[in-house]
């Protein structure tokens, strides 16, 4: 799948569709052979940091974790580089300033071993992005989601959601009281 940098990203149904956010949800990252993408040097926080994220992803959205297998296809084209892992199954939003920039998880191959440079903005989001899936992430997201409540929930959310609307399901069926 290839989108531009900082084009509106339409991946997926759901939290990875543009249309699902109250502001621009914006691609980064999605590279594919024979697509030209910029190059350069990245801070080394910035891998660092993007592991991180990738790695408590699973723990906070593991309903998001698995889109499909999907193998490097700039490796496919040229002789394949490097040796770090290439992690197709996540996808990480990233909070920015009244933008959300969506993510695969590929895009620690593709900086460590492709030499891709996102864009600018996106590589703050990340250094200055709360723990994946903490309160202050999720107070981050609906910030940069123009304080609208994002169409993206942790576990925990999900969990407490169905149970407020199992006991409303209980309160309506409970038999009225006779007087
Ligand atoms: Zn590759």
């Amino acid at each position: 799948m290839h989108f531009e940098d900082l084009a509106l990203c339409y991946y997926h149904s759901g939290p990875c569709d543009a249309n699902s956010w109250s502001s621009p949800l914006l691609s980064v990252g999605w590279l594919e052979h024979p697509h030209e993408y910029s190059t350069g040097v990245t801070p080394p926080a910035l891998l660092d940091r993007l592991e991180d994220l990738i790695a408590r992803s699973w723990d906070h959205y593991p309903s998001f974790a698995f889109r499909g297998s999907h193998q490097c296809s700039l490796c496919a084209h040229g002789s394949p580089v490097g040796s770090r892992a290439t992690r197709s199954h996540e996808n990480l939003w990233i909070p920015g300033d009244g933008v959300i920039y969506l993510t695969p998880g590929m895009i620690t191959h593709y900086i460590g071993d492709h030499s891709y440079s996102p864009p600018e903005s996106f590589i703050h989001a990340v250094l200055d992005c709360p723990d994946y899936g903490s309160h202050a992430y999720c107070s981050a997201l609906r910030a940069s989601n123009a304080n609208q409540p994002p169409p993206l929930l942790t576990n925990q959310e999900v969990d407490e959601k169905w149970s407020r609307e199992r006991d409303q399901f209980l309160a309506r069926r409970r038999p009225p009281t006779s007087a």
